[in-house]
């Protein structure tokens, strides 16, 4: 029988998924307020609450052997019923939130029905929380459901996400038959080239680290994805970032892994391009009220992906646009699907190192074995300090309250606020040279009211002629 692990979250996102895409800037700092909810929720429990309940379950379905795991939010007992407990950060009202959304739902179906044949129950409670981020306040609603009742809705879940494990399967196997016939794909090897990619080799295989220092010309990048793909047909390695700071780095990496499938090798490779490049539109707006490609796009989502991982190996920029215009996608957030689904992944560093890029969603949930090949790794410590680092200009904030003077007060009130503590510290500094001050106090809560303001402000006025400032400076306060 075959086999395929998958986690509660993809399994379910991709059964119950749809709607539109709305990404200007709340999934971003979502996603890591969505990680302090989580404690702030779970620590105000008593005793006997299991916080990060990690469940593991084996269940076959037709043809195929799905091992499905993950980790519920908590698990408790209340007056003899024992529960699930999921939770949820949001902006919605409790008007807005209703019945709660099915992909929500189905995550707690799914392992209440795990929690319950594990412990061999006939009943779970299910106890789903919505924390506005915003106000503050807690929506909570509660179900009681049965075994048959809840094996049903695994039934659904299962059966919805099916045929694409078959193709996941198949491709996969695809790669492994075809992994065995992969040899160094060129006549002979370069002074030096064998013994740095046996040194990538063993580097890898003992689950270290290695730093290479090679002389132009030598062949570095097939000399280190070779070793890597090589291990991933021994099973050792299941999936290969290459990151690189230049352009012209990743068409070489992506040349290369052509010129590795066309040797009949199955493997897949996506080269990310930057998100303003790839935009269909105008400008990056994604909602739907702008962008065509961003309106249903979670209804469509899971057609585009089928067709490409089913039709293609090598995701070039042509490609992606190419299937992200057939099922009316947006084509960024088709190629970090695609991403999900690949052996190789080649970008620049941000893609995996920046914490406000998605790339790495997913990520903790399933153990990955993962290679991180990171071509001219001198550059890390300056783009490091780029990603984590936030510099401020003063006339920024001006310029963006200047019109929002008359009919957007509140939002005025907040910008102005961080303009005068930046006024009273630039009295501080020296005309003749760079100053360090230390930074205020107060300064890091007022930006974060600042952004809460304006978060609010840029969910109601997706269409205002001021949004795209606004946005500029909520990201540079954020
Ligand atoms: S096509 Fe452009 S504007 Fe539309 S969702 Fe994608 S990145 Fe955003």
């Amino acid at each position: 029988m075959d086999k395929i692990s998958i986690s509660v979250r993809k399994i379910v996102e991709y059964a119950y998924r749809s709607g539109h895409l709305d990404i200007t800037y709340r999934s971003t700092t979502r996603a890591l307020e969505g990680i302090d909810v989580h404690k702030k929720l779970q620590g105000l429990e008593g005793q006997g609450y299991e916080k990060e309940y990690y469940l593991s379950f084996i269940v076959p379905y037709k043809e195929i052997q799905f091992e499905i795991t993950g980790r519920a939010d908590g698990v408790f007992t209340l007056d003899g019923l024992h529960y699930i407990d999921e939770i949820k950060s949001t902006t919605l009202s409790p008007e807005d939130i209703g019945d709660g959304g099915m992909v929500h739902w189905g995550q707690a179906y799914l392992y209440a029905y795990m929690f319950l044949c594990l412990n061999d129950f006939d009943e779970m409670g299910i106890r789903l929380r919505y924390y506005n981020v915003e106000t503050k306040e807690t929506t909570v609603l509660t179900q009681t459901k049965g075994k048959i009742e809840l094996e049903q809705i695994a039934v659904e879940i299962l059966d919805k996400y099916h045929d694409w494990a078959r193709l996941l399967i198949q491709s996969d196997l695809l790669f492994v038959d075809s992994a065995k016939v992969l040899d160094f794909p060129y006549s002979t090897y370069r002074k030096g080239q064998r013994k740095m990619a046996v040194s990538v080799y063993e580097t890898i295989k003992k689950k270290k680290r290695i730093f290479l220092q090679a002389p132009t010309g030598i062949g570095k990048t097939i000399s280190t994805l070779y070793p890597a793909l090589k291990l991933m047909g021994q099973d050792e390695v299941e999936k290969i970032y290459y990151l690189t700071a230049r352009s012209s780095a990743k068409e070489v990496a992506f040349d290369t892994m052509r010129i590795i499938t066309d040797k009949g090798v199955r493997v897949k490779s996506v080269l990310i391009t930057a998100k303003e490049k790839i935009c269909f539109m105008e400008e990056c707006q994604c909602h739907k009220d702008y962008c065509q490609y961003a309106e249903n796009y979670f209804d469509k989502i899971n057609g585009a992906l089928f067709d490409a991982i089913q039709n293609y190996d090598l995701f070039s920029r042509d490609i992606i646009e190419n299937i992200a215009r057939k099922h009316q996608v947006c084509p960024f957030e088709l190629t970090l699907e695609i991403s999900l689904y690949s052996d190789v992944t080649i970008c620049d560093y941000n893609y995996f190192y920046d914490p406000r890029v998605s790339l790495r969603r997913g990520f903790g949930e399933e153990s990955v074995k993962t290679v991180v090949l990171v071509d001219e790794a001198h550059n890390l410590p300056d783009r490091a300090r780029e990603m984590y680092s936030a510099d401020l200009v003063r006339s920024e904030f001006l310029e963006v309250s200047r019109p929002l003077k008359d009919s957007w007060k509140k939002v005025y009130k907040s910008i102005r606020g961080i303009n005068k503590i930046l006024l009273e510290l630039s009295k501080e500094v020296d005309t003749d040279g760079t100053t360090v001050i230390e930074l205020p106090e107060s300064l890091p809560h007022k930006l974060r009211t600042m952004t809460n303001v304006l978060d609010e402000w840029l969910g109601k006025n997706k269409g205002n002629k001021h949004h795209k400032e606004v946005l500029d400076l909520y990201f540079r306060a954020w």
